[in-house]
């Protein structure tokens, strides 16, 4: 076993099998990445169906291993919310976010709205309204300038709580979205319970939108609603021309997708704002 108690770190004991080893040893990295500047957001852009222009981005992590390489965020947000990890990385990925705005904001480019994801365990701490509020202080940025998505399962947790929540977060001027509109079992109840700016329809129902009747229909008629509701629509995963076409046509506010670009690092995602528009 190692023996490194002192420096606040678990200690692995013989009986702990394999699997909570890598588990241990795994939480461990996700620290020591915390700790050696191992975490880096990449920003892929949202774009307006009537402009063509970016009128946003979503800030999305990775994790620069040094030795696996790149590890997406799929392979290890899960593990981050099992341990409760993920509040340090969050506020991590919200402080990097509000500096890289007031960066940007100083260097000149145009005002974007820049969006990032929240863990439900975020979205549940009772001091997460100060804390943005905080940090939105700290990096001197506008809330306006940021957007946070949650996804249904988070609100559905402690629905009056989340929802007195959303509308603290709103007050400070920062905008809430739903992500992964459609795939969860309650969503027009969630619409009207709980206010959110921005709806994104998921990719599921984007990918065979341009094969697909029923699809395509689900889509209009959520795009529609939102419409009447006065919410802004974002479809993610847009990939092909031919549902670009289609979702101009069915009037969607702003298209995300690799169709535009895929999520860059800052530096290649500031050459596509100097271009501004994209295709
Ligand atoms: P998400 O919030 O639904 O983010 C969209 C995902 O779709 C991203 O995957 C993005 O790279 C991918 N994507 C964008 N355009 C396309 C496309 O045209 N086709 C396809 N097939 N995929 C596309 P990514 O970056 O691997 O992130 C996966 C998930 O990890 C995110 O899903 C989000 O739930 C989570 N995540 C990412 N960054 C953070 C973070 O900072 N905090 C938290 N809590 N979760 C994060
Ligand atoms: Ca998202
Ligand atoms: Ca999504
Ligand atoms: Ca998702």
């Amino acid at each position: 076993a190692k023996d490194n108690g002192k420096n606040g770190f678990q200690v692995f004991t013989p009986t702990m099998n394999i699997k909570s080893y890598k588990t241990f040893t795994f939480q461990n990295d996700l620290r020591k990445a915390l700790k050696q500047d191992q975490f880096e957001l990449y920003y892929q852009p949202k774009v307006c169906t009537r402009t063509n222009k970016i009128v946003g981005a979503e800030a999305l992590i990775r994790w620069k291993h040094p030795e696996w390489g790149m590890v997406p965020p799929s392979e290890f947000i899960f593990l981050a919310e099992e341990s409760g990890f993920i509040i340090q990385i969050g506020e991590w990925v919200l402080r990097n976010v509000c500096r890289q705005i007031k960066l940007w904001e100083q260097e000149g480019f145009e005002p974007i709205i820049i969006s990032l994801n929240f863990s439900v365990l975020q979205i549940l701490q009772t001091d997460i309204v100060q804390t943005i509020s905080t940090i939105l202080e700290d990096s001197k940025i506008s809330g306006t300038l940021l957007e946070i998505e949650i996804t249904e399962s988070m609100i559905l947790e402690k629905e009056s709580e989340v929802s007195n929540t959303i509308d603290e977060i709103r007050q400070l001027g920062v905008g809430v979205a739903l992500d992964d509109f459609g795939t969860g079992y309650s969503s027009l109840g969630s619409l009207r319970n709980f206010n959110f700016d921005t709806i994104k329809l998921d990719k599921s129902f984007i990918r065979d939108i341009h094969h697909n009747e029923e699809s395509k229909a689900i889509i209009k008629f959520i795009i529609n609603l939102a419409r009447e509701l006065k919410i802004n629509v974002v479809a993610e995963g847009v990939e092909y021309e031919e549902q670009l076409t289609l979702l101009r046509h069915l009037e969607c506010d702003e298209i995300q997708g690799y169709l535009f670009s895929r999520p860059k690092p800052v530096e290649e995602f500031e050459k596509m704002l100097v271009e501004k528009s994209v295709s």
